[in-house]
């Protein structure tokens, strides 16, 4: 699940960057703009449905993806437990934040 998870942090990353260049920029940045918008949708066509529905919906309310740092949550700061982290990493559970919901890109270590 990491390319996924990878996949939609860039598509996140992506979406900031558009929402701080309309914010900032306006009318003078019509063509970054535009390929901006094309890049986001060339990556949002390389993640599956399922994923993409759910994305969409945790960044309607803020940020859909976030860090596992020290088998901690970097949103929600909640612990999670060595057997979850486990079963995340060997593709039997989803890499989802078991409390705050967020995507997890789970650290390289362990
Ligand atoms: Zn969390």
């Amino acid at each position: 699940m990491r390319d996924t998870v990878k996949l939609l942090l860039r598509l996140q990353e992506l979406e900031l960057i558009r929402e701080e260049a309309r914010i900032f920029h306006r009318h003078d940045q019509q063509d970054k703009m535009a390929q901006l918008d094309d890049t986001l949708r060339k990556q949002r066509e390389q993640v599956e449905e399922q994923w993409l529905r759910r994305f969409d919906g945790l960044r309607r309310s803020g940020i859909a993806v976030v860090h596992e740092f020290g088998g901690i949550c970097q949103n929600c700061r909640m612990s999670i437990s060595l057997g979850m982290l486990n079963r995340m990493r060997k593709g039997e559970a989803e890499w989802i934040c078991p409390n705050c919901g967020r995507f997890l890109l789970l650290s390289d270590e362990g």
